[in-house]
């Protein structure tokens, strides 16, 4: 073999398992194949004037590359098992959380030093959600910042660079089974190693399910969250966000008793396009750095969606829901909320006299002819009910992005080692279907990393 260890994708989970790796044995020749650019070359072209919407580059910067998908994010570790993914229900909490921990100590050594820790964990603020039937996760939060976790992930890229080959530009096209090892093919040439670890996070979700059907390797999938951004003046969050930076809380709604949570939350941030497979949707980000801040705090309201049986393509249904914003808006939609509760279209007119200013250029459009009823009235309905611990979330002028779509990989069928039923072979991070977050996708690359280096 001519490699040690095979890595497929580097995002958070290739990276930490190459770091983890070489670290415990800088003997072993590792090797990382990955489909985007090198961190320093990635940069989407859509400037807001010549180019306004997604021109669907191949590989696309934003999700694809030395750092994977939460390269240009908003750099939220949240160290936690209440979500990210169900990393715990593998290899137990205690582990899980002490590998969150591990993975942030090596990013305030590699250039996070200095950045806050905020933690939800005894929070008076829980109280005051509770008695609005509103219910606050606990979770610890390190937020790097999308400034500084570009510095963080180049620290590490210098790191590792001597010590492990990376090919760039080099998506895997399949995964075989050799004798002793397995072998990925490019149209680079074939790699040959004794272990093989796939990370090829969402961007990657595709390929990896036509790996597992390829190699008979069990999947199941039913989960797609649904929503929208909503963006409204920092001030009327700042109680929270001061203290806690990102909440998630979660609100049954009373007409359905759906699960409707706050998601990713970006005080004084951004809300910026997001394309998936040449789908255009919604996310949001801040910086640290406070000139580059906003005056708006924006965060997404999503509904999850278990399908049952027959039904089991829940990707598909999301993405059909996007498809379907994009073709009436050209990309994402906004609308204030008081067009949409009162059935009006929001127009640009609308939008200009809003007392908030949009931070993204989206198409003013009617979110109601977008979105499935049973969504869009669990989404008005829990901002009804954050007006209550936050006054002014249910003004007129909130304006909502549509549609934020969440899409889950299917989840890969892998023991307490994150390895399949093939030897050697272990599908970690997003593209497992197990993890959904930098914290958790990092530490499935650690825990990965351990397991190797004990069997030689
Ligand atoms: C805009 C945005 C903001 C986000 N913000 C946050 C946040 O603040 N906090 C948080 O916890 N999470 C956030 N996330 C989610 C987070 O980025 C992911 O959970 C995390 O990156 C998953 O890591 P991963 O290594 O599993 O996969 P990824 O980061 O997706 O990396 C996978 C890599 O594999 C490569 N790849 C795919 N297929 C192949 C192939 N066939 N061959 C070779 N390479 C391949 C891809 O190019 C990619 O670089 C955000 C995501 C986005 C898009």
């Amino acid at each position: 073999m001519k490699y040690d260890v095979l890595i497929v994708g580097a995002g958070p989970g290739g990276i930490f398992s190459a770091y983890e790796l070489s670290q415990l044995d800088p003997s072993l020749k590792i090797c990382v194949i990955e489909a985007g650019k090198q961190l320093n070359e990635r940069k989407c072209p859509i400037d807001g004037v010549n180019i306004k919407n997604c021109i669907g580059c191949q590989p696309c910067s934003i999700m694809s590359g030395f750092g994977g998908a939460g390269a240009f994010s908003d750099g939220k570790y949240n160290i936690t098992n209440d979500f990210g993914g169900t990393l715990h229900e593998y290899i137990g909490k205690e582990k899980a959380l002490e590998l969150m921990n591990y993975v942030d100590g090596i990013n305030l050594s590699h250039g996070g030093s200095g950045t806050k820790l905020y933690t939800s964990i005894q929070s008076d603020f829980k109280m005051k959600c509770m008695e609005q039937d509103l219910h606050l996760l606990d979770a610890s939060v390190r937020h790097l910042g999308t400034d500084i976790n570009y510095v963080v992930l180049s620290n590490l890229y210098d790191e590792l660079k001597d010590k492990v080959e990376f090919h760039f530009l080099t998506p895997a096209e399949t995964v075989e089974q050799i004798d002793g090892g397995y072998r990925v093919v490019t149209k680079k040439g074939d790699f040959e190693g004794k272990y093989c670890i796939i990370s090829a996070g969402r961007s990657g979700s595709k390929w990896m399910e036509k790996v597992c059907e390829d190699m008979n390797i069990p999947t199941k999938s039913n989960r797609v969250d649904i929503g929208v951004r909503v963006e409204l003046p920092a001030a009327v969050f700042s109680h929270i966000t001061d203290e806690l930076y990102e909440s998630k809380i979660v609100y049954r709604t009373q007409k359905y008793g759906d699960l409707v949570r706050t998601f990713c939350m970006n005080p004084r941030g951004s809300v910026v396009n997001e394309n998936t497979n040449g789908i255009v949707t919604v996310n949001g980000h801040s910086f640290e750095d406070p000139a580059k801040q906003t005056d708006n705090t924006n965060f997404a309201l999503l509904v999850a969606k278990h399908f049952t049986e027959p039904f089991k393509d829940s990707n598909g249904y999301g993405e059909s829901i996007a498809r379907l914003s994009n073709m009436l808006g050209g990309g994402v939609i906004i609308q204030r909320f008081g067009d949409l509760i009162s059935g009006k279209r929001s127009t640009q007119a609308r939008i200009d006299e809003s007392f908030v200013v949009p931070t993204l250029k989206a198409m003013p459009g009617d979110l109601s002819l977008v979105m499935p009823k049973r969504i869009l009235d669990g989404i008005i309905e829990m901002i009804y009910a954050l007006d209550k611990i936050a006054p002014g979330t249910a003004n007129y002028d909130t304006l909502l992005y549509g549609v934020e779509v969440k899409f889950y990989n299917m989840e890969v069928d892998v023991d307490s080692n994150l390895m399949t039923s093939f030897n050697n072979l272990f599908v970690i991070g997003d593209c497992s279907g197990i993890t959904h977050s930098l914290s958790h996708a990092s530490a499935s690359g650690v825990h990965v990393a351990r397991y190797i280096v004990s069997q030689k």
